[in-house]
């Protein structure tokens, strides 16, 4: 059985079909501020997926690129008084070491808007060449008039699109438009902003440009898995189809898939809300992996606000999986259940549709077939094993807390 999964643009669950060597580009973070339980479950739904599709064994390249320049963090390095360079370096290395400690393998490469200035450059050149850009005031726009498929994506109505691009910063109302969804390729540099020299005036990227260019760097014209929040569903992604397509002729992305958000206080977990629970404060009270199954709890394409109540349930099922793997070090241990159907459980529902939360339920359902006594000597490694597939080391002894 192939590995299915919901796609954005085909609004269906559907057979992923992947290559041998799989090419996936996931939108990484603006590094401006620490990270947070929504970016924590969103990269852990791309660990697992890859940890699922190398078992079975493809081999995955993920790109994950980092937006160190754009309309969020420049006004937070101002605040802080900092070069917009050292906030991102700074918050990239704690981004880094909140997703080691989760346990997330790191992608192939990193790479960042501000060293892929001369692709995007050549971008917006290209495009205002083909007629699907247009020059005014300063800054360069893409035209969607020249793109009817804008919206294939997220299948929003035009009046959804205007009034969700106010909400995400495209800035509908800008008078340099010659229509309200056209967004920015390239933008005039306030005076205190970092600016590039382009053939078409000094400046800096637009947001949505920026992964277009390194997506086509490090992956060629048609990657087979985009992924991301589904906050980037419309505008980056929608964008980002527009601005490659234009370019190449041919699609962006064979699949997109997209995690939910994260509530917390009853409102989805963002910055402007202030109401963010942060991976480094969480660690410093529990076992990461703990955090990691207290997430993976929830299916990826379900949003839910998180209570501290998950941690606990999270701490309690880490209990129950490692006494059932400290069996398998006990000599007087004698077997388990036959722990079979139990992996056969954990792999279906791993592949359809990446339902986490039903093969986190066999392997709790596994770990007390083990307590429960049997014949099967063995169970305690499958246990081990399977655990890995989900990125959860049962080796390593309970952390308190
Ligand atoms: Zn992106």
């Amino acid at each position: 059985m192939p590995i299915r999964l919901y796609d954005t643009a085909r609004r269906a669950i559907v057979p992923f079909e992947p290559p041998p060597l799989v090419r996936m580009y996931v939108c990484g973070i603006t590094p401006y501020d620490s990270t947070h339980l929504g970016h924590a479950a969103t990269y852990l739904t791309y660990d697992v997926l890859i940890r699922r599709l190398e078992e079975l064994g493809h081999e995955v390249a993920l790109v994950r690129n980092v937006t160190d320049v754009d309309d969020s963090i420049l006004p937070k390095a101002r605040q802080l008084g900092v070069n917009y360079l050292e906030l991102a370096d700074a918050e990239m290395a704690r981004f880094r070491s909140d997703m080691e400690a989760l346990g997330m393998r790191p992608p192939l490469s990193e790479p960042r808007a501000t060293e892929a200035v001369p692709q995007i450059v050549d971008l917006v050149q290209k495009l205002l060449d083909n007629g699907h850009a247009y020059r005014a005031d300063g800054s360069v726009y893409f035209d969607i008039s020249t793109f009817p498929a804008y919206g294939q994506l997220s299948h929003y109505s035009r009046d959804e699109m205007v009034r969700i691009a106010a909400e995400r910063g495209g800035r509908p109302d800008d008078p340099a438009k010659r229509d309200a969804l056209d967004f920015t390729l390239w933008q005039r540099s306030a005076p205190d902003e970092p600016a590039w020299d382009a053939p078409f005036g000094p400046g800096r990227p637009g947001w949505h440009i920026e992964c277009s260019a390194m997506c086509l760097a490090a992956h060629g014209r048609t990657l087979d898995l985009h992924g991301g929040g589904t906050d980037l569903i419309f505008p980056h992604h929608e964008s980002e189809i527009a601005q490659s397509t234009s370019i190449t002729g041919e699609p962006l992305a064979r699949h997109w898939m997209h995690s939910a958000m994260v509530a917390y206080d009853g409102e989805k977990m963002s910055k402007s809300l202030g109401n963010l629970v942060f991976v480094s404060d969480l660690l410093k009270v529990a076992d990461a992996r703990a955090i990691r199954l207290a997430l993976l709890r929830h299916h990826y394409r379900a949003g839910f606000e998180w209570f501290d109540t998950d941690l606990d349930e999270g701490r309690a099922l880490l209990r129950r999986l490692l006494a059932a793997a400290d069996c398998g070090s006990d000599p007087k241990f004698a077997g388990g259940a036959d722990p079979r159907p139990f992996a056969e459980r954990v792999r279906a529902a791993l592949d359809e549709d990446l339902d986490v939360p039903r093969a986190l339920d066999a392997l709790d359902d596994l770990a007390s077939a083990i307590l429960s006594g049997g014949d099967h000597r063995e169970a305690p490694a499958e246990l081990l094993e399977l655990a890995n597939l989900v990125g959860v080391d049962l080796t390593v002894a309970a952390r308190t807390g």
